[in-house]
C-alpha cells in the first residue's frame, strides 16, 4: 500500500539516519533490541549539542540554577517514597486472537488495532515499567533495586546536600541529564518511546505562594527555548493539561507537543508538584526537607516547578524539522548550534598545494569546532554530502586560493558562495557559530 507524504517522510528520515551514522539499531548485528538505540559519530554530535544547549541555558548561564549527576541505581526506599513501586504501571490488554499486547487505554471500539478482531481481548493487568535488578552477590527482596524511570528522584534525594553545601536560597533550581529506563510494553516510532533514554530535568523550589509565577515563567521559558534553536513555531504546541489529566499531587502540568510526522506527540512536560516530593521523602526517609528562609523567619517546605524533557525526543525532533528535500538535494537545516559539523574544507582539486591548505585550516578550526576535511569526489557531490549531514558551512581552497589567498565560503540553506580571505575563515565562523 502507498504510504502517505508523512509515513514516507518518517521512513526517509529514519534511513538518513540509518546511512548518516545518526542513529542505528542497538546490538544490531545479533538482530538488535526493541527499544534501544545507539547513536553513531554524527547523531553522538548532534544530542551532546542539544544536551550542552541545555545545560547552557538552564544552568551555567544563570545564576539560581545549581547543576547534579546522580547515580542510575538508588536506594529501593526511593521508589516507594516517589510512588512508582505502586503505581508507575500502565493498564495492558492481550488481543486472544493474533496475541498482540496493547494499553487499555490507547484500545478504542474494543478492537484489536493489529488484526481488527472485536471484543477478544483478556482482562486488564498492571505492568509495572520499571527494570528490576539486584544489588550485590544475592537475588533476594533485600538486594532489589530498580533502574531509575526518571532522573529527578535523584535531585529530590540530594535537595538537602545542595542546600548545606551550596549557599543556594529559595527559589532556585537543581538540574541533571542522565539516562533513565522505563520497560516501556510497545516501544515505537524511531527513538520517541524507547526503553532506554535520557532526560533533562530541572527542579525549581519555591515558596508555595510564588509557585503559580513560576509556574508561568517556566512553561514560556521551555517553549520558546524549542524556538531559539529552530523548531517551527507551527509545529510546536503548549497543551495545559486537563484536571483530570493531572497526577494526583500535580497542581498544574502543561505539555510542550511537537507535530511529528507520525502524529502530535509529547516533547516535554512542565509540572507544578507541589511539595508532594520532599514531603514523601521527609517521610520516608526521616529526614525533615522543609527550608528555613531567613528573610522572614519561616520554615516551609518548597513546592517544585519541573520542566521534564527528553534528549532522544528532543534530538528526533529536531532531526525531523531540520529535514527537507529539494529537487537537488537532501538539506538538514539545522540550526548551528546544534549541527553535528560546523565547517567542512574541501581541496578542488588534490594536487598544487591545496589539500595541504584545506588540512591545516581543518586542524586550526578543530581546536574551536568540530570540522570536517573531504577530498573525495566532485565538488558538487562533495556539498550535497555535507548538507545531507546539516554542516551548515563549507570552504573551498581552489587555484584562486594559491594566488589571492583567498577561498570560497558556501552557506548551507541559501547555497550562496563568497569569497573571503583565509585569515577571515576564523573569525567567519567565531561570528556565525558563537555569535547570539
Ligand atoms: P509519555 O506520556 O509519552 O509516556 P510521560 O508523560 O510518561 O511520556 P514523563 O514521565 O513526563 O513522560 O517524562 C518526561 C520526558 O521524558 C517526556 O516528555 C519525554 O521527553 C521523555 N520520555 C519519557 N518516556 C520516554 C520514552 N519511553 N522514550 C523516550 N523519551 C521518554
Amino acid at each position: 500500500m502507498a504510504k502517505n507524504p508523512q509515513e514516507q517522510k518518517m521512513q526517509n528520515v529514519v534511513s538518513l539516519c540509518r546511512r548518516k551514522a545518526f542513529i542505528f539499531q542497538s546490538s544490531e548485528i545479533y538482530g538488535g533490541l526493541n527499544g534501544c538505540w545507539d547513536y553513531g559519530p554524527l547523531g553522538v554530535e548532534l544530542k551532546k549539542n542539544i544536551k550542552a544547549a541545555w545545560w547552557q541555558d538552564m544552568v551555567t548561564s544563570r545564576n539560581d540554577v545549581e547543576g547534579v549527576d546522580c547515580s542510575i541505581l538508588m536506594n529501593a526506599r526511593v521508589w516507594e517514597a516517589s510512588g512508582h513501586v505502586k503505581s508507575f504501571t500502565d493498564p495492558m490488554v492481550d488481543c486472544t486472537k493474533c496475541k498482540g499486547r496493547f494499553r487499555a487505554d490507547h484500545i478504542t471500539n474494543n478492537q484489536c488495532p493489529t488484526c481488527g478482531t472485536k471484543d477478544q481481548f483478556t482482562e486488564v493487568r498492571h505492568f509495572n515499567l520499571m527494570f528490576k535488578t539486584f544489588v550485590g552477590a544475592l537475588e533476594d527482596s533485600s538486594s532489589t533495586t530498580f533502574l531509575r524511570p526518571e532522573t529527578c528522584q535523584g535531585i529530590f534525594a540530594n535537595f538537602d546536600n545542595v542546600i548545606s553545601t551550596c549557599r543556594v536560597k529559595v527559589p532556585f533550581g537543581i538540574a541533571q541529564i542522565g539516562k533513565a529506563f522505563r520497560n516501556e510494553i510497545n516501544p515505537r516510532n524511531f527513538t520517541f518511546r524507547s526503553r532506554e533514554f535520557e532526560q533533562m530535568e530541572m527542579e525549581f523550589f519555591t515558596r508555595p505562594e510564588e509557585a503559580d509565577k513560576w509556574f508561568e515563567y517556566w512553561k514560556d521559558f521551555r517553549y520558546n527555548w524549542y524556538l531559539k534553536y529552530g523548531l517551527k513555531k507551527e509545529r510546536l504546541h503548549l497543551r495545559p493539561h486537563a484536571t483530570d489529566e493531572l497526577a494526583h499531587y500535580a497542581a498544574g502540568c502543561a505539555d510542550i507537543e511537537y507535530d511529528f510526522p507520525f502524529g502530535r506527540a509529547e516533547l516535554e512536560g512542565i509540572a507544578n508538584r507541589t511539595d508532594y516530593d520532599l514531603k514523601r521523602h521527609s517521610e520516608f526517609s526521616g529526614k525533615d526537607l522543609s527550608y528555613f528562609d531567613p528573610t522572614d523567619n519561616k520554615r516551609f517546605t518548597p513546592f517544585v516547578i519541573e520542566p521534564s524533557a527528553g534528549a532522544d525526543r528532543a534530538t528526533l525532533a529536531f532531526l525531523v524539522d531540520a529535514y527537507e528535500e529539494e529537487a537537488e538535494r537532501t538539506v538538514l537545516r539545522f540550526h548551528p548550534k546544534l549541527a553535528p559539523i560546523k565547517v567542512a574544507f574541501f581541496p578542488l582539486v588534490n594536487k598544487e598545494g591545496m589539500p595541504e591548505l584545506a588540512e591545516k585550516l581543518t586542524f586550526a578550526c578543530k581546536k574551536r569546532w568540530n570540522s570536517f576535511y573531504d577530498d573525495k569526489g566532485a565538488i558538487g557531490r562533495r556539498y550535497r554530502r555535507q548538507d545531507e549531514a546539516g554542516t551548515p558551512f563549507c570552504v573551498t581552497v581552489d587555484g584562486e586560493t594559491m594566488t589571492s589567498q583567498t577561498v570560497t565560503m558556501r552557506e548551507r540553506d541559501s547555497m550562496k558562495q563568497e569569497r573571503i580571505a583565509v585569515d577571515q575563515v576564523m573569525p567567519y565562523l567565531e561570528k556565525q557559530l558563537n555569535g547570539d
